[in-house]
C-alpha cells in the first residue's frame, strides 16, 4: 500500500505558507511505515521543533488503474475518509530552500494519520465539510468545494505517473489553518460533524 499526497490544493493554504500556486498538482508520497497505528498517540519526533497538523480528506482506492480518464475516476474509489498529514515544517522549510526532496519532513514514522472512512454515497463529494479541532477549538474548517483539483481530477493526474492499487490512499491536500502541535494536544477530525479520528500528541 502506498500513500500519495497532494500539496497546495487549497488557495488559502498556499497563501498562508507563501507558496507559489502550482500549474499542476504537487505530489509527494509517504511509505506504509508512516501510518500511525490506530489508537496510538502521535509522538513528536526529536528532529523537529515545529510539527504541523494538516487535516485532509482521504480517498481509498479500490481498483487497479493507470492512465485513468477523469470521467472514469469515480469507479476507482468507494470510500472517503479523513486524516492528518503531519509535517515537520522547520525541516521542510530548510529542504525547500535548497530545492531538496521533502521526504524527511513529510514521510517519517507516524506522519500519516488515517482515520475512519464512510461510503462516498453519504457525501456530496463537491462539497464535503470537514474540520479539525485542537483541544476542542476548531483550527481548520475546510470544504472540498475549495480544492483547486477535485478528487476525480487528482486520481486521473496521479495515475499518469503511478499505478494505483487496491488499498492505496490519496491525501488530497489541506485547507488553511495549519499550525504547530504540542505535547498533550488532542486532535479530533470531523466530516459533517461526525468524528473520523481522535489523536493524542505526546
Ligand atoms: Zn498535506
Amino acid at each position: 500500500m502506498k500513500i500519495i499526497c497532494i500539496g497546495r490544493n487549497y488557495t488559502k493554504h498556499i497563501e498562508e505558507l507563501n507558496s507559489e500556486r502550482p500549474d499542476e498538482p504537487v505530489i509527494f508520497m509517504k511509505p506504509d511505515s508512516a501510518v500511525l497505528l490506530k489508537n496510538n498517540p502521535f509522538i513528536i519526533p526529536p528532529f523537529s521543533d515545529n510539527i504541523h497538523y494538516e487535516a485532509e480528506i482521504l480517498v481509498k482506492i479500490n481498483r487497479i488503474g493507470k492512465f485513468i480518464d477523469k470521467k472514469f475516476a469515480h469507479k476507482y474509489y468507494e470510500e472517503i475518509g479523513l486524516g492528518i498529514d503531519f509535517t515537520a515544517r522547520d525541516l521542510q522549510s530548510r529542504l525547500k530552500e535548497k530545492g531538496l526532496p521533502w521526504e524527511k519532513a513529510k514521510a517519517f514514522d507516524g506522519s500519516a494519520v488515517i482515520g475512519n472512512f464512510c461510503n462516498k454515497s453519504e457525501l456530496d463529494l463537491d462539497a464535503i465539510p470537514f474540520q479539525l479541532e485542537r483541544n476542542g477549538e476548531i483550527v481548520q474548517d475546510g470544504n472540498s468545494s475549495h480544492m483547486l483539483w477535485k478528487i476525480d481530477e487528482l486520481i486521473s493526474y496521479v495515475s499518469q505517473f503511478f499505478t494505483l492499487k487496491i488499498g492505496d490512499i490519496i491525501f488530497t491536500g489541506t485547507p488553511a489553518g495549519v499550525g504547530r502541535v504540542e505535547a498533550d494536544d488532542v486532535l479530533v477530525g470531523k466530516i459533517a460533524d461526525k468524528d473520523f479520528f481522535r489523536v493524542k500528541v505526546k
